[in-house]
């Protein structure tokens, strides 16, 4: 039987709450899905660090290395500065293992009401390029307290992380049966690395995806349009920094932090890719096992599908929004008073019906 090695770090605060509902989950799809998961847990998180000075052992990127795929949930601590956390942990992984592709899906859930008068039906991804581009660790500052105080940030987009973003999301349309690509710049300003992006995008969908339909925007008129329609998207193709700001708004026109997965993917599949809830450790709510478990859920369903268990994904995904419809079970962020295990338990319990009813028909 087909098995699959999962590296799992829980992280800070909800992380390891939401975690707890998502493996059990996981763990219910192995059983339906004739294929196995070994999975190992890891406590690197600011507990840790403030142990061992470190956010993982020193050879624990080498360990990350041979499993398949890596489950995340999230990471951050008021005694520990950010950049720790993020610096050490999650950006080595991201960019040493190259998943150069953050994919968010943006989609209308049953039952959710979207802060749009014409909010339903939502249902396109981003393909945000996630290793180089506006978020590039190059320039600096001068004058330092000074009048005159100057910073130069750079950006470096290189065609070859244009071409492969490119390629990533092209690939996912043509697979899923999608027919279009929407990608956002703003070279209309003098932006010499949005004109590049511009020229690569256009010619890889010509050259190598003539029979998808492409389109591009002003990232500024294209936030308009998210708004104002944004039924007619289906994959987005943006920059770093827009797809970063591109997600959030799309996050917020279905639901919110508690119900919005993602992916880090190397498409490749050299090196794993890893699945995370856009959400943090939400401090505020951590301890009171009140946290909507629903993305970190959604996460190891994306996780699942990029290990082409389509099916079992897909099934995660069905119960989601069938607890979602019934209404009975939510958390506060979703405007009921159910628990993190209660939300979790409801999940486990869709997808059990679903088996007993498939396996008696
Ligand atoms: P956050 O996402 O943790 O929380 C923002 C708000 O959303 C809070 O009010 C929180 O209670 C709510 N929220 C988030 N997830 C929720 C869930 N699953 N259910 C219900 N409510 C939820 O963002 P923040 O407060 O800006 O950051 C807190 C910490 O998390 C910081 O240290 C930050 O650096 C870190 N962070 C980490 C990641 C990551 O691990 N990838 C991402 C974002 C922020
Ligand atoms: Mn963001």
């Amino acid at each position: 039987m087909k098995t699959y090695q999962i590296a799992v770090i829980a992280g800070d605060g909800i992380g390891p709450e939401v975690m707890d509902q998502a493996l059990q989950v996981l763990d219910a799809t192995e059983q339906q899905g004739g294929f196995r998961i070994e999975r190992e847990e890891f406590p690197w998180n600011s507990e840790y660090y403030l142990e061992h000075g470190r956010m993982m052992p020193e050879d624990g990127m080498e360990t990350l290395k041979s499993f398949d795929a890596i489950l995340f949930g999230a990471i951050g601590d008021a005694r520990v500065p950010d950049e720790v956390t993020i610096w050490e942990l999650i950006m080595p992984i991201r960019k040493q293992f190259r998943q150069y592709v953050n994919f968010r899906p943006v989609k209308s859930l049953p039952g959710i009401p979207s802060p749009l008068a014409q909010g339903e039906d939502i249902d396109f991804v981003i393909f945000r390029e996630n290793a180089e581009g506006e978020y590039s660790d190059s320039g600096g500052r001068l004058y330092a307290g000074q009048e005159g105080e100057i910073a130069v940030q750079n950006t470096i987009m290189t065609r070859a992380g244009v071409e492969r973003i490119a390629r990533a999301a092209g690939r996912y349309a043509e697979e899923r049966g999608l027919k279009k690509i929407t990608s956002a710049t703003k070279s209309n300003a003098v932006i010499h690395a949005n004109k590049l992006w511009d020229e690569h995008v256009r010619r890889i969908m010509s050259e190598e995806f003539g029979g998808l339909e492409f389109e591009q925007y002003y990232v500024d008129a294209l936030a308009a349009y998210f708004v104002q329609r944004p039924q007619t998207f289906e994959v987005v193709l943006a920059s770093n920094l827009f797809g970063d700001i591109l997600s959030d708004l799309g996050s917020g026109l279905v639901g919110g932090l508690g119900l919005s997965p993602s992916g880090n993917i190397n498409p490749e599949k050299d090196y794993p890719s890893m699945f995370e809830p856009v959400h943090g450790s939400a401090p505020d709510i951590a301890g009171k096992g009140i946290a909507n478990p629903v993305a970190q859920i959604w996460s190891a369903a994306l996780m699942l599908e990029h290990l082409g268990e389509r099916e079992a994904g897909g099934r995660i995904l069905e119960a989601i929004e069938e607890v979602l419809a019934e209404g009975r079970v939510r958390t506060k962020d979703i405007g009921g008073d159910a628990t993190t295990a209660q939300m979790g338990e409801a999940i486990l319990l869709a997808m059990e019906k679903k088996t007993s009813v498939k396996a008696e028909g």
